[in-house]
């Protein structure tokens, strides 16, 4: 549940939404845009830039999905409980942007990388048709805590580090950063196609590091684009970073050790790991192994 003051009203900041594919459009060699619709996203409030959400897709074979309940105290042991091959599986995504149309519908965009038909959601994504129906848990209030990027006052210039799954929300960011805002970025993705035209604010200075493999090399060419920078000039700069857990972790190390960042202007999240499934990395955070920053926990 939410947290809450003492006798201050509850606000719930998350809550269930019924989404229904209104339709689909290939970005890249790895992404596809898929645009949500549906009246409950009236009640959705993207607090942007990075703004995550809770997915939850059909099992294999099935056009929509069904939960027993989307009550907020009860739907987790229910969904929990459901036979395996009914269950859905849940899956955190990023709000690319939402809007209202012109005619006043309200449209959600979600950008999937398609990186394989054996996993679940880029399963589902590859798949998706126009009138399939999904829930999600997302953001009934934009001040939530699954808007990461929060940069302090001070803050002179945006660095970031995203992959191919943490671009959408790098795009996000990019979009909402003021216009005079110091932006320095490096960006790794699976193809040069996957080379985004990104809006940004003048003068933003971008790096694409197309991948060379897809294993564990895979830091070694990151940290080799990053240290090819020379010496970074801000005094209070905030660094954004989002991607493969390993690779995050040592795009850090690189921040804080080598540049000398204050750690704590560090945001650093790990949005998948080299060989784990997302029901792999909760159930180590259900057992106290890893920290969870899923936002179903705030229901
Ligand atoms: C806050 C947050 C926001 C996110 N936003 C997005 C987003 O907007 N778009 C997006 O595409 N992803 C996003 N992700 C990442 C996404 O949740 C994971 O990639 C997730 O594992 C995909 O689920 P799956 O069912 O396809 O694969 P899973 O069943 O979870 O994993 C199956 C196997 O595939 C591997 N795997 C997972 N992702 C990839 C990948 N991209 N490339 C290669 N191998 C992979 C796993 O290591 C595992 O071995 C986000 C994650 C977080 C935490």
């Amino acid at each position: 549940m939410t947290a809450t003051a003492p006798d201050a009203p509850a606000v719930a900041h998350f809550r269930f939404f019924a989404l229904e594919v209104l339709r689909t459009r290939r970005l890249g060699h790895s992404f596809l845009r898929v645009t949500f619709g549906g009246e409950s996203l009236a009640d959705f409030r993207s607090g942007g830039f990075d703004q995550s959400l809770s997915l939850f897709l059909p099992p294999a074979g099935r056009e929509h999905t069904e939960l027993p309940s989307t009550d907020e105290d009860t739907w987790f042991g229910a969904w929990r409980a459901m036979p395996d091959a009914d269950r859905p599986v849940m899956r955190s995504y990023t709000v690319r942007e939402q809007r209202r149309t012109p005619e006043g519908a309200d449209e959600v965009d979600i950008d999937f990388v398609l990186h394989g038909e054996g996993s679940p959601a880029s399963r589902w994504a590859g798949r998706a048709v126009v009138g399939h129906r999904i829930l999600a848990i997302g953001p009934a209030v934009a001040e939530n805590k699954s808007v990461r990027f929060q940069p302090p006052a001070a803050t002179d210039a945006v660095w970031m580090y995203a992959d191919e799954t943490a671009l959408p929300a790098a795009a996000a960011i990019l979009d909402r950063l003021s216009a005079g805002t110091r932006v320095r970025a490096w960006f790794e993705v699976p193809h040069a196609d996957d080379r985004l035209d990104l809006a940004a604010p003048a003068g933003a200075d971008i790096t694409w590091i197309v991948r060379g493999s897809a294993g564990r090399e895979r830091t070694e060419q990151v940290l080799e684009a990053l240290r090819a920078d020379g010496p970074a000039a801000a005094r209070s700069p905030y660094v954004w970073l989002a991607g493969e857990a390993g690779t995050v972790r040592a795009v850090r190390r690189h921040f804080v050790q080598e540049r000398s960042v204050d750690r704590r202007a560090v945001r650093f999240t790990g949005y998948w790991r080299l060989g784990a499934s997302e029901e792999e990395l909760l159930a180590e955070a259900y057992a106290g192994q890893a920290a969870s920053e899923d936002p179903a926990s705030e229901l």
